[in-house]
């Protein structure tokens, strides 16, 4: 059902892993990108009359209005299951403990006397927030979207989320229950690309953002991909990604269930364990075989996730050796399932979230841990981070010097504008000097 890597002895663990070796999914994001595009410049011209034609093709529904009345998500909030509101609503609370330390205060550093520089923070003006609902409805994510846009303090926000034919072209109730919860009342029934769009466009519902942000499958990242730089966007969270480094004191029936629970996403995700212990190994997919054959999604996701490329048990020589494979794997989530766990993954670098001992599950993370979900996926994280406060900030330079504090740097800034071949720029300072004390000063 999984596929072996065996790395022991393997020579490129000394010089540098060769990533070909490593399982990943073959997510071709630049070839959805041909997809995508027509589908987001029909949105670009058409607005809500090509959202509802989409509708119809990719999720099956006839829609006549794309924008969610209030009254659906009063209803939706009214008629959401107790439990469901209280596990929600912990969640919430659980995520805002974490994001509101994450809030960065401005800073003011004085350079010379007169001579200030203050990096001030600003959240962007209005976000797009994809949440996503083709194979499975993630009210979770509205929290984990919504929360660190709030907690940033971004004045408008926006949801969007796939039209739902069994709940009339609605997205699902919960997710607007979710919506209700925090409080968004902007709420659109649009899914992948086109909502993408919608929120980089706007059409006549919807106005545009600055910002989009959210977790979704490849139509949603190649939409991104392709409208960054007219949008800001996050991180790509494509299909979910776990791998466990464990060594022998790990226990199979939890390495399985784990993997088993990411794998349950989406035939694309990825489960990874990362081990030195053949033992483990061999307890591990006896134990996937048992759990699998129980497990609801098993024929249309957990088989196809398990069994394809993407997946594999990686057998090293060494605790350290797992190290390099899963610093060069960079997972979205990573399991450390070690003897001396938290020392362990305070040597990682590269991951989304790090999940440390039995008792920190990805699935924790998913939903209550307080850490946020929408994580990097596809080997992104070497290089970006999850979301967070910070994502839906920008930090502005505010550079204020006095006459003095000026004068005593220009002769520098004159040079270096004549070793750049940029007299103008010397210029505009010299300007300054040239008749005595200029029209308006600062400080
Ligand atoms: P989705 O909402 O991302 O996508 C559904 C939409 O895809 C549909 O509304 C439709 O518009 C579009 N679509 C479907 N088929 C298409 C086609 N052939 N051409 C163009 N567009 C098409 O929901 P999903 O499909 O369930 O995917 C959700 C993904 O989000 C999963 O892979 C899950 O693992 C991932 N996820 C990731 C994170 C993270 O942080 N990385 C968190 C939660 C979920």
């Amino acid at each position: 059902m999984i596929s072996r890597i065996d790395l022991r002895g393997d020579a490129s663990l000394e010089n540098g892993i060769d990533r070909d070796l490593l399982p990943r999914a073959e997510l071709d994001v630049e070839a959805a990108l041909e997809k995508v595009r027509p589908i987001c410049d029909d949105v670009h011209h058409r607005g809500t009359a090509a959202l509802i034609d989409y509708a119809e093709r990719f999720d099956g529904v006839k829609i006549t209005q794309v924008r969610v009345p209030a009254e659906a998500l009063d209803r939706a909030l009214a008629e959401l299951d107790p439990a469901v509101r209280a596990a929600l609503e912990e969640s919430v609370r659980r995520a805002r403990l974490v994001h509101r330390e994450q809030r960065r205060t401005d800073k003011t550093v004085t350079v010379v006397p007169g001579g200030t520089v203050t990096e001030r923070w600003v959240p962007v003006d209005r976000v797009g927030l994809y949440v996503p609902g083709g194979r499975a409805v993630y009210p979770s994510s509205v929290v984990m979207n919504v929360v660190p846009a709030q907690e940033a303090g971004v004045p408008s926000l926006a949801v969007s989320s796939p039209p739902q034919r069994d709940f009339g072209g609605l997205p699902h109730p919960t997710i607007l229950a979710a919506c209700a919860l925090l409080g968004v009342d902007e709420v659109y029934a649009a899914g992948g690309a086109q909502a993408v769009a919608m929120f980089a466009y706007g059409t006549d519902e919807c106005r545009p953002a600055q910002l989009v942000t959210g977790p979704g499958n490849i139509y949603v990242a190649a939409a991104k991909r392709l409208l960054k730089g007219r949008i800001g966007i996050d991180a790509e969270a494509g299909p979910t990604e776990i791998a466990i480094l464990a060594d022998a004191t790990a226990d199979p029936v939890h390495l399985a269930a784990d993997m088993i629970s990411q794998a349950e996403h989406d035939p694309m995700a990825a489960a990874v364990l990362v081990t030195d212990s053949p033992e483990l190994a061999e307890a591990t997919e006896a134990e996937l075989k048992t759990q699998v054959a129980a497990a609801k999604h098993a024929e249309d996701r957990i088989v196809p996730a398990l069994a394809g490329k993407q997946s594999a048990i990686v057998l090293v020589d060494s605790i350290d050796d797992g190290l390099k494979v899963v610093d060069a794997y960079a997972a979205e989530h990573l399991e450390i399932q070690t003897e001396n766990a938290a020392a362990v993954a305070a040597r990682v670098r590269n991951a989304g979230a790090i999940f440390v001992g039995p008792y920190a599950p990805v699935s924790l993370g998913d939903y209550c841990a307080g850490s946020n979900h929408v994580l990097p996926t596809g080997g992104c994280a070497c290089h970006s981070s999850g979301l967070s406060v910070q994502s839906f900030l920008r930090g502005i330079h505010v550079v204020d010097y006095t006459r003095d504090a000026l004068a005593e740097v220009a002769g520098h800034v004159v040079t270096l504008a004549e070793a750049e071949d940029l007299p103008a720029h010397g210029a505009a300072v010299k300007a300054r000097f040239a008749g005595g004390e200029p029209k308006s000063r600062s400080g």
